[in-house]
This record gives structure tokens, sequence and C-alpha cells, in this order.
């Protein structure tokens, strides 16, 4: 199988495994014991906290371990909304953010919380101009993502953190898919809180942090003693250990990237000179290495991902909580697409493990499945 899929998770790494298993072993104690194996567990999740930090360029105290970026986004949301001063209770965030975190901000509307919600461009690109022109004294919090999950665009986070800072607003960015895919420091981010996962940067799934910046007021939303009192649960060692194993291995990051973006490149220039009906979505923007969003004609989604399949191909038509679904992308949606060509869109994302002979593979059997589909809708 040739997978194409890694913004929706990553295959674990094998260091990743082999640093999770003896922890899974031995690490079983409460880290929150006083006995022996439960000062154990601490130190190794001491170790862990020191790596995690060490490879965001953040401070050890600085990291809360949650179960993902969907926790650590409500976290940041529902946390700084709550720890804000009297008078800042406005929310502003972007129309493509996650799934998880627009369907929070539309059940905070819906308890009385002001929400603005930043429109795109027609090519994914946040309007920083409108932004600003948003940011007054009565805003909380503003959240945007670092980089779409769907499009691969990159966002004005840290131009917007700046801006956040001078109207005295809290910053939340959901960095969930730069980190691993670009090079990221905390400390140079601007931002007071950032969200990531481990299982989109070839860690385990269900471990993720929230990065909260020493002196930002936040109220926890699972109350309890762990995690300086920011987030209540017996901490999962095994899986944190697996997080730090996995952004241990980002020192050869840049590389990488430059390796995945001329891969990407190369899919993206062969598949419009095979069937000059292929459109990329955000394709003149600063975008993630590896993701390609597309359509062919109006070749509907999953006729596209039908043939893929055929050819032992995994992609998916956009943001795997939302695949599945008929209803086209509220990414693309917010672009200004069209419905039929949203529904025809495809994301091709390629990560570590995507080879050229992966890629060749795809693009010598592909177009031949697709041609004759789009020159019989050409024809009615
Ligand atoms: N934010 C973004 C931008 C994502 O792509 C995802 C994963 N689909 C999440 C948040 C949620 O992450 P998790 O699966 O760790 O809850």
């Amino acid at each position: 199988m040739i997978y194409l899929d890694h913004n929706a998770t990553t295959p674990p790494a094998p260091a990743v495994v082999s640093a999770m298993l003896p922890v899974l072993a031995t690490g079983w104690a409460n880290a929150s014991s006083q006995h022996g194996p439960g000062q154990d567990a601490r130190r190794m999740l001491a170790a862990a906290r020191a790596e995690v930090a060490r490879a965001l360029g953040a401070k050890p105290a600085e990291v809360i371990f949650t179960s993902g970026a969907t926790e650590s986004n409500q976290l940041a949301l529902r946390g700084l909304l709550a720890a804000a001063p009297p008078g800042r209770r406005r929310l502003v965030l972007s129309a493509v953010e996650h799934a998880g975190l627009l369907k929070l901000a539309r059940e905070l509307a819906a308890q009385g919380v002001p929400v603005d919600v930043l429109p795109v461009r027609p090519d994914g690109t946040l309007d920083l101009a409108r932004a600003a022109a948003l940011l007054g004294d009565d805003v909380a919090v503003v959240s945007v993502m670092a980089a779409n999950n769907e499009t691969g665009a990159l966002m004005p986070a840290a131009e917007l953190a700046a801006l956040a800072r001078s109207a005295g607003a809290a910053m939340h960015v959901d960095a969930t898919q730069w980190i691993g895919k670009l090079p990221f420091d905390f400390a140079a981010s601007g931002a007071d809180a950032v969200s990531l996962s481990a299982h989109k940067l070839r860690g385990p799934k269900g471990v993720g942090a929230l990065l909260l910046r020493a002196g930002t007021a936040l109220r926890p939303q699972l109350p309890g003693s762990q995690e300086r009192g920011r987030r209540g649960g017996t901490e999962n060692l095994p899986a944190i250990a697996g997080f730090a194993a996995a952004l241990q291995r980002l020192d050869g990051l840049p590389a990488e990237a430059g390796r995945q973006a001329a891969l990407r490149d190369h899919l993206e220039t062969r598949l419009c000179r095979a069937l000059p009906a292929t459109h990329v979505y955000a394709a003149g923007v600063p975008r993630l290495p590896g993701t390609s969003m597309l359509r062919f004609g109006l070749l509907p989604a999953e006729v596209v991902l039908q043939r893929l399949e055929g050819l032992g191909i995994a992609a998916s038509s956009g943001a795997a909580c939302s695949s599945g679904g008929s209803e086209p992308s509220h990414v693309l949606t917010a672009m200004g697409v069209p419905r039929d060509e949203a529904l025809a869109a495809v994301r091709l994302s390629l990560g570590e493990t995507t080879t050229v002979p992966d890629i060749e593979f795809l693009l010598t059997h592909l177009p031949p499945l697709l041609a004759p589909l789009l020159d019989e809708a050409m024809a009615t």
C-alpha cells in the first residue's frame, strides 16, 4: 500500500515504538505516587518533558501534556477565555480552523460568547489587515492555525500574534500540522498557547501538548493536581515517552521538508501536464511541503479515491474527521470554491515514508484511469 494521507496521521517511527515498549513494561507506576516505582515514573516523565520542551524551544514548565490537539485546542480556548480579564470576552478565529475548534466556537457563541470569524482569501490565506481591524480592547483570545490541514496553506500566525499582543489579547496557535513538517520555536513564535499532537509527527495517537507561555492565565478544564494543576488525570507515560522520541527525530527536518516539497511539486507538475483539467488549490501561496489538495475537472472525489484505492494508494478527500460525509469541505467553502468544485477535491499528503517510486507509480497509473472519465464528462 502507498500511503498518501500523512496529514490525517503518520505511521509511528520505529525509534518511537522502541522508546515506548520499555516504558510500557517498566514505567507503569503512577508518577504522583510517593513510593520507589512512582518516583521512577516521575523521573521518566520529567526527562520526557525536558526533551519535548527542548525540541520545541519551550521551558519544561510550559509543557502541558494532553490527549492530543483536540483537547489542547479546547483547553486553550475555554481556559484562556475563562481566565481573561473582565471586559475581554470576544473570541476571534479563522474560518478555516480545524472542525473540532470551529464546533467549539459555535458552542461558545450559543452560550453568549461574542465570536468573530476571520475570512480567508480565495487562495486560502488570511487577510491580516481585516484581522487587525477586528482586534479591539474587548478581545480575549485570537486563535489561528499555523498551517491548514487540507490545503497546506501557511497562515500568518506570528504576525497575528504580534497584533494580538499589542491589542492585549491572548494568542493561541493550532500548530498541529506545522510541527513535524517545518521548524518551530515556541519562544520565537510570539504565541501564548500552542497546540500540537504526537501522531502527526510519527509519534503515538492519543497524546499531545498545549504549550503555555509562563505567566499566562488559564482556567483548567480537567481539574486535578497533575501538570501543575492545569490538566488533571494520571499521565500516559508510555505515550509521552513516544512523543518525546518522535520530537527528537526532527533534527533532519529542513532537508526532509525540501525533499517532500520537491516531490510534491513534481507530482503536481506531472499531473497537470497529463490531465490539463487538474486544478491545485492554494497553489500559489506558501504551503506545507508535502500537501497537495487538487481536483481533476469536476470528477467527484469519491470516484478519484476509488481509482486510487484500486491502485493500492490511500488518500482522502480532506480532513479525516469530516471525510466520508457528503458536505463540501468548510475550508474550500470559506475560500469561495463552488460546491461542485469542492466536492471534487482530493488531498494527497506526502510524508517521511513517501518515496520517489511511490510518486512515479501514481503518475504512471492514475492519469490513464482518469483521462477517459474526464473525456466522458466533457462530452456530456
Ligand atoms: N488541529 C489540526 C489542524 C489537525 O489537523 C488535527 C488532526 N486532524 C487536530 C487539530 C486534532 O488533533 P488530534 O487528532 O490530536 O486530536
